[in-house]
């Protein structure tokens, strides 16, 4: 387990909010879908963006955390969270960009499947996606549409 005044160092080295186990939005911070689960990180970093996630990435190695990525925290399991190690929380990198004269999309790992909604029409070929929308087999709503997404996606980050 790490200290807490030395998990705060990272925070320096993000754009994004990271928060501790001392702060009032803790509790808040560390719930999932799944009420049932309780874990309890050493921090919660909401990531502003790819050099956040990389921020942390490295802070984890170097300081041999535990990490766990969470995009819309809907695993039931939990796999979102972990105790006593770091949380690189995705849900601020939601962006959705379109491209209509490649058809493609461009979905960032935050992105849940109610934020991707509202660009449905032109959604045809995703560039790049992660958690919900990536494997549902056609069951997502644009599934009958456009079949699974799965074999759609061209690459990811
Ligand atoms: C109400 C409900 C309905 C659902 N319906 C469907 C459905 O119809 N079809 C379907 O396919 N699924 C369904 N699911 C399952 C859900 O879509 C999957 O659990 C999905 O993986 C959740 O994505 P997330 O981004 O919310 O994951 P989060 O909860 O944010 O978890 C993060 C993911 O990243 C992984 N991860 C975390 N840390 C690491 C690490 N260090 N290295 C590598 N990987 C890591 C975890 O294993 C986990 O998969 C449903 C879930 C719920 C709660």
């Amino acid at each position: 387990m790490i200290a807490e005044e030395t998990i705060s160092q990272l925070a320096t080295s993000l754009r994004g909010r990271l928060v501790e186990p001392h702060d009032a939005e803790y509790d808040a911070s560390r719930r999932v879908h799944n009420g049932m689960i309780h874990k309890h990180p050493a921090g919660i970093a909401y990531c502003a963006d790819v050099a956040d996630v990389m921020a942390c990435v490295n802070y984890a190695r170097e300081h041999h955390l535990l990490v766990a990525v969470r995009g819309g925290g809907h695993s039931a399991a939990g796999m979102g969270l972990c105790d006593d190690g770091l949380v690189i929380d995705l849900s601020q990198m939601n962006g959705v960009y379109v491209d209509p004269n490649t058809k493609t999309v461009r979905v960032e790992g935050g992105c849940t499947l109610g934020q991707a909604r509202p660009r449905d029409a032109r959604l045809r070929r995703p560039s790049a996606q992660r958690h919900r929308l990536d494997h549902r087999r056609g069951r997502h709503y644009p599934g009958r549409r456009v079949g699974p997404l799965h074999p759609q996606v061209r690459a990811v980050d």
